[in-house]
């Protein structure tokens, strides 16, 4: 039987909204999503591992490589620029593993161009006022990094009823569980899972 191909599920929210640290839960609970590493001209955060958390890379290669047609997607975000690589995602994908991106909403709308079926996610904090204190909170930004990323808050909200499935990052736990269920859900679709269980659901089938 051939191989299926795996699910693309887009994860999108505000700045400071959690979305860093859902994933990362998400990841050690379902360890057979792979995480696409963004390329970015950002400076690191401390405690950021080039390569893990993204690849970082200055603005002459990052447009070099938008030349060369390397980006699934691309986009500019608060100044800085942000890309996804088409070869890894492919690649990925035709092995049969499920991918997620932590990307914007400008470069989850570019990506369901190409993959109308990619399933989007988006994560919203409680309010703007404890976005605002997650971001501050986080203290990885510069005063005017936190004012830019509050101010675009509103405008990337306003996107929500795009998505597929809305999570309200409140209770970490509760959100977590949200973003599982989300996962799971999909990949217990019957298409799916009939791809992956062929064999054995026809060994249980009446004879043909
Ligand atoms: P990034 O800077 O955007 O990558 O943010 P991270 O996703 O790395 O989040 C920073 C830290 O906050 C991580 O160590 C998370 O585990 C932690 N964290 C996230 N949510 C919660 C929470 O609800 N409660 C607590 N106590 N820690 C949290
Ligand atoms: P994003 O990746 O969306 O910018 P992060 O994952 O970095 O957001 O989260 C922003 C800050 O808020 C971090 O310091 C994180 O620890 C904190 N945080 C995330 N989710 C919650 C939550 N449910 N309750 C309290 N703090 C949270
Ligand atoms: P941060 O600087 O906080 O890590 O990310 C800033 C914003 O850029 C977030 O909204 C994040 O989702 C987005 N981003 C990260 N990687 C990519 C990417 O590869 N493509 C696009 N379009 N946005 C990205």
């Amino acid at each position: 039987m051939s191989q299926a191909q795996g699910t693309i599920f887009i994860v999108v929210a505000p700045s400071g909204a959690g979305k860093t640290s859902l994933v990362a839960a998400l990841l050690q609970a379902e360890p057979g999503v792979e995480l696409s590493v963004s390329y970015t001209t950002r400076a690191p955060r401390e405690g950021e591992v080039n390569g893990k958390s993204y690849h970082f890379v200055d603005r002459s290669r990052f447009e070099g490589m938008i030349a060369e047609g390397d980006f699934l997607e691309y986009a500019e975000v608060y100044g800085n620029y942000y890309g996804t690589s088409a070869r890894w995602l492919r690649e990925r994908l035709a092995a049969g593993h499920d991918v997620l991106l932590e990307i914007d909403w400008q470069g989850a709308r570019q990506v369901r161009k190409v993959f109308p079926e990619a399933v989007a996610v988006f994560i919203l904090p409680p309010s703007i006022a404890v976005l605002e204190s997650r971001l501050r909170g986080r203290a990885t930004d510069s005063e005017d990094v936190i004012a830019r990323r509050l101010s675009e808050a509103r405008a990337e909200i306003d996107l929500v009823a795009d998505y597929d499935y809305v999570i309200v990052n409140d209770d970490f736990a509760t959100a977590r569980q949200d973003l599982i269920s989300v996962i799971r859900c999909q990949r217990l679709q019957a298409g799916k899972q009939l791809s992956r269980h062929g064999d054995a659901i026809a060994a249980m089938q009446s004879p043909r």
